[in-house]
């Protein structure tokens, strides 16, 4: 990951959060955010028979979600027979890779891995994980001691996502420390 690029990705985070309305502490919405973005989302049960067939797999299993180019645009398929929390964290991940003006024509397959490699994957991961618990959240959470439950609760995330963020934003490692040294 570029160095620097968590900094940035907290601010980042803020904005595209703003531009729909949510400040650091609400569920965000990955289906506000594509709209506003112009972003069109294709699901993959509205897809006819031979088109489905493309992207589920052999073993019958099939992706999260895709980025397929449209003209200069960008349209995200996203596999709707998912949990909706595992649905928008894809969303998030996808539209991660495209604020960030990544490569087109990448799939997802893993809860937060998709084909691409290196930076551009390592980076949407994190943005995609500051988009869906700010850090700002995810500190105000430590403070409450919150649970990962109480975590994935309040920010509609699924259980593995609440417990990467308040792991691995820092916000409890900070506030451990900081009650170790008042305590
Ligand atoms: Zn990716």
């Amino acid at each position: 990951m570029r160095r620097g690029f968590k900094t940035e990705a907290k601010t980042l985070a803020l904005e595209l959060r703003a531009e729909i309305g949510l400040d650091a502490y609400s569920p965000f919405d990955p289906y506000a955010f594509a709209a506003e973005y112009g972003i069109a989302v294709v699901q993959l049960s509205d897809l006819d028979g031979p088109a489905r067939h493309h992207f589920l797999k052999a073993d019958g299993s099939a992706l999260s979600g895709a980025l397929i180019p449209n003209g200069t645009g960008v349209v995200i398929l996203e596999n709707d027979a998912q949990p909706l929390t595992r649905r928008r964290t894809t969303m998030c991940h996808e539209l991660a890779h495209v604020v960030l003006e990544h490569e087109f024509g990448v799939s997802l397959s893993d809860e937060r891995k998709c084909g691409l490699s290196g930076d551009q994957e390592a980076e949407a991961d994190w943005l995609s994980g500051e988009v869906l618990i700010p850090s700002d959240g995810a500190f105000r959470l430590a403070r409450a001691n919150a649970t990962d439950e109480q975590a994935a609760d309040a920010y509609d995330v699924s259980l593995a996502i609440a417990r990467w963020r308040m792991n691995h934003s820092g916000a409890r490692k900070v506030m451990q420390r900081a009650r170790a040294k008042w305590a």
